[in-house]
């Protein structure tokens, strides 16, 4: 695996790519990997000649106060990790070499980032749109991989690509859950075992909210009901929100249909996490 730091690197590895007719598979990421960013890496390499993953906290995307200076990193057991999976380059820029100071330029997608997360975290998708806009660029056409367990994410990508003309196709990939169904996350690092535990009613809420929209019920207004209450049987569980929407362009419903989604978010302790179901899936 070769690893590399600079954006003229990361052009002349693409470039001897599509040289020789190579497709390429990207999965960008912040690091501290797990098995959900493995899970994206694996279908990158089933599916492409080459894989590049990247990791870059991405200072853009957190606000001030948020956790960019405490988010976890360990770059080395990364480096490994992608390593033994097979991944072909890893780039790891710092923040001046992705940004050159000063930042004038950014991407900003309407509506689909005002409610949930860009409710919450105003300033959040723009920085994302940004950064996921460079890499594309960066890398040139390729395939590119993202959770779904960040849902809204993935739809903002998706219509970003579409609406920019990029020439990238994004996939969305299932989330990677432990046995107790609570979402993997970088971000799991954070709580303390009563924590921990305390976390896993955000999945057991929405696999339960999904069994009721299964057996006939589909008023989001219920659903929605049923779910705070289960979440409030957590004290240490501090609900921000549960939205029900139409799953590609995150408009609010009144009523569950096949296509809608179920997004949850909560601070647990210094961690803030989300999740999401198809109610006509379940949690998987
Ligand atoms: P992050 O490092 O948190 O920015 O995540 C990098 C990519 O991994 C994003 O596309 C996330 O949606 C994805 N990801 C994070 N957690 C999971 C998970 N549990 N299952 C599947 N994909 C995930």
């Amino acid at each position: 695996m070769k690893l590399i730091t600079q954006i003229a690197e990361m052009h002349e590895f693409v470039d001897a790519c599509r040289t020789k007719k190579e497709t390429v598979g990207l999965v960008p990421t912040m690091g501290f990997l797990h098995q959900g960013h493995i899970s994206l890496m694996e279908r990158a390499i089933r599916e492409n000649d080459k894989t590049i993953v990247t990791i870059f906290v991405n200072p853009l995307q957190f606000a001030e106060g948020e956790d960019l200076s405490s988010y976890p990193r360990d770059l080395e057991q990364d480096t490994s990790q992608c390593e033994a999976t097979g991944v072909d380059l890893l780039f790891t820029p710092s923040p001046e070499e992705m940004y050159s100071q000063p930042i004038l330029t950014a991407v900003h997608i309407d509506s689909m980032t005002s409610n949930m997360e860009g409710a919450s975290r105003p300033t959040h998708f723009s920085g994302v749109a940004t950064v996921v806009a460079k890499l594309f660029n960066i890398a040139g056409p390729c395939s590119a991989y993202f959770g779904e367990k960040d849902w809204q994410q993935l739809q903002i990508i998706t219509k970003m690509a579409h609406d920019l003309s990029f020439r990238v196709n994004v996939y969305g990939c299932p989330t990677v859950r432990h046995s107790d169904g609570l979402a993997l996350s970088s971000r799991n690092a954070y709580l303390t075992p009563e924590e921990r535990t305390s976390a896993t009613v955000l999945s057991r809420s929405l696999q339960k909210a999904s069994e009721t929209v299964q057996a006939g019920e589909t008023t989001a207004s219920a659903i929605r009901a049923q779910i705070d209450d289960q979440i409030a049987t957590e004290p240490l569980v501090e609900l921000d929100y549960v939205e029900i929407v139409e799953g590609n362009t995150l408009n609010s419903i009144d009523q569950i249909s096949q296509g809608s989604r179920i997004l949850v978010a909560a601070k647990i302790g210094k961690a803030r996490l989300i999740d999401n179901v198809d109610p006509y899936c379940g949690i998987t």
